[in-house]
Order: C-alpha cells, then structure tokens, then sequence
C-alpha cells in the first residue's frame, strides 16, 4: 500500500481497485494522511480560505432522504431571507475580510433568476468571489446568474451509483445531475461536487467510483461530507458516516486533484471535536465559515447539532498549525 501512496504522489492517479484497497484498510492510514498533507503544502502552501457562508432559505421543493430540509419535513420551521437581507449580510462578511461569498439554499423558487442575478450584481460591486449553492437549473439559467457574475457553483453529484441515488433522491434524476455539472464547467464556472459518506448501503467500490468521478470532471472544488442522520427524515434510524472514512476518501481525492480547493467540511466538525484540525492536517485548504445571522443558522437544520464555526477560533486554531488566513480570492490554481 506504500508504494501505491508513493506513486499516485506522483502521477495522480489510482486504480479502482487500489482506491478500494486504500478504503479497507488502515494499515497506511497515517501515511495517506501525510501525504496529503504534503502535496497540499507543495501545490497550495500554508494560505487557509475562508468562504462566508449565507444560508438565505432553508425552503425546498426536494426531498432528499438525509435532508432535514426535505419538502416533506413538516416540523421544519421555514425562513427565506430577503434580497436586502442577503446584500447586506454579504458586505459585512466583506467588511470584515472575506474573499468569497457562498450563497446557499434549497431549491426554491422563490428567488427567481431575476432576483438572484440582481443579488450578485450587488454583491460583485464589492472585489469578490460569488459562489452559488442553489441546486439543479437549466443551463440558460447557470447562464444568466454566471454572466450576473457568479464566479463559482457548488453541486455535490451526493453518490455515483445509480441506484443508491435514485432510492435516495425521489422524483430525480441521476443524468439531470451530472448534466448540471457538465453544464457548470461548461459555462465557465469553478465547480465544485462532493458526495455523502455513510449512506446506508453505500459500499468502498461506490465510494471510489465517487472519486474517479470527481477526477474525470476535473473538480476544482470538493467537498466530503460524512452522513450525519437527522432525525425527521426518513434514514432517521440510520448510522452516521465514520469520520475517518470521510477523512480517507478527502486525502485520496488530494493525491489525485492536487489543485483542487477542499474545504474541511462543517459535517467533518459535527462528528469529531477536532475534525477540522484533522482535516487541514490530511489535504484540506478551506474552512467556511457561517455567517447566516445565528437565528436563521439554527433552522437550516440539515442534520442536527449542526457546528457553529467560530471565527477567531479558526483563525487561532490556523496559527497554531503554522498557517494563515488567505487575503486572496482563493480561485482554483494551476489551470
Ligand atoms: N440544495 C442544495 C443542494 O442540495 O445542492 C444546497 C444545499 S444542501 C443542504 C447542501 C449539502 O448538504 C448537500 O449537497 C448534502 O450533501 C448535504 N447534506 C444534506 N443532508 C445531510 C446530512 N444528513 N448529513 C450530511 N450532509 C448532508
Ligand atoms: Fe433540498 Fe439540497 Fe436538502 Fe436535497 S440536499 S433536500 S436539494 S436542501
């Protein structure tokens, strides 16, 4: 297994099979961590991203299974902030620094192309990066909110099997997705997936599907999300995803995409006390912070016990790991 690490060090690349093996086994855990870690230094240095995140409406007409805010989740207590509302959260999170904005909801129609592509026009007054978190749309409008402005789309493909993703995802589309992703890259977009890991029934071979998948689309941002069950939903009953495993799979993803922008995600936090540490220690560059107003924050309810990132922590925590916050916008390099 070492010399499997030692040569995708290298060339970037893994076979299925060696990407299986890496999964199931933890005797080369610490190296593939380190690894990562060192090719994250080599391509990316010490510079940290800090991508605000606005969480402007927690209405959507999906239904995800994992989703606390699935349609047919009936106790969440919806929100959707106002146009105004977003703008200005948006200039104070500039006002105090930030490089990119991350604006996410659930699919809802509210906030017509309209209205969104008027959002970004305001919010690209300012020198930043837009990066847009608002599910599947045509590719006429991913065109209209890109030539708003928008810089950047993140769409998790969630899972690659096919099966897993249509038990998972009623009334949707597994090649709409994909089509969504083609189309991003297609337009210009910095575009970011991820999947779930921990999904009941989700096997290692999936999960390394997952990330040849993200491979092949030439990712510039992605993100791993350990399964987290929320307990309105219909995988209530559910095991969470192991965090080590989610942790693995961000590392390899790191070896093969050397470039890419991979955040230590917020699911990654939930579940261990010092998983975002960990997670900068294994191959990420990237911390989003939320700055949804903290009321509205506690009802975009994905999963439950949902981490609050805490701002100076995080800039503390990075000075102790010998690295440091980035002034810069942070787009994907070596293109
Ligand atoms: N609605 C948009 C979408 O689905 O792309 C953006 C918002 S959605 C809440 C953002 C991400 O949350 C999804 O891509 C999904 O991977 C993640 N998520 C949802 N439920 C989760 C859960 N129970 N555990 C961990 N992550 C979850
Ligand atoms: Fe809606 Fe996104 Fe949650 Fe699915 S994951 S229910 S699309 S908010």
């Amino acid at each position: 297994m070492k010399s499997i690490i030692e040569q995708a060090k290298y060339s970037h690349s893994l076979e299925k099979n060696d990407i299986i093996h890496l999964l199931a086994n933890s005797g080369s855990d610490e190296l593939l961590f380190k690894t990562a870690n060192q090719l994250r230094e080599e391509y990316l240095g010490k510079e940290v991203h800090l991508r605000a995140l606005i969480e402007f409406s927690n209405v959507c007409k999906r239904n995800c299974f994992y989703c606390g805010l699935r349609s047919e989740n009936k106790k969440a207590e919806r929100y959707r902030l106002s146009p105004e509302q977003i703008i200005a959260t948006a200039n104070l999170a500039i006002s105090k620094g930030y490089k990119t904005v991350v604006l996410q909801s659930g699919e809802d129609a509210y906030y017509t192309v309209k209205i969104l592509a008027e959002i970004i026009k305001e919010v690209k007054k300012n020198d930043v990066a837009v990066t847009l978190s608002i599910g599947e749309m045509s590719y006429d409008d991913y065109a209209v909110l890109k030539l708003a402005g928008a810089d950047r789309f993140l769409l998790r493909i969630e899972t690659t099997d096919k099966d897993l993703y249509k038990k998972f995802h009623p009334n949707m589309s597994y090649e709409n997705r994909l089509r969504c992703l083609f189309d991003l890259k297609k337009l210009g977009y910095e575009t970011g997936t991820g999947c779930l890991v921990g999904l009941p029934e989700q096997t290692l071979e999936s999960l390394a599907e997952d990330i040849l998948f993200f491979k092949k689309l030439d990712a510039d941002m992605v993100g791993i999300g350990p399964f987290i069950p929320h307990p309105d939903t219909p995988l209530a009953n559910s095991g969470a995803g192991d965090f080590y495993l989610a942790l693995k799979v961000m590392s390899i993803i790191r070896l093969l995409l050397p470039y890419a922008n991979i955040p230590a995600t917020t699911a990654m936090e939930t579940l261990h006390k010092n998983g975002r540490r960990i997670a900068l220690e294994s191959g990420a560059n990237v911390v989003m912070p939320n700055f949804t107003a903290l009321d509205y924050q506690k009802k975009y309810e994905i999963y439950p016990d949902k981490i609050l990132v805490d701002y100076s922590k995080i800039v503390e925590e990075l000075t102790v790991l010998g690295r440091t916050v980035s002034k810069q916008k942070g787009n994907r390099k070596g293109k």
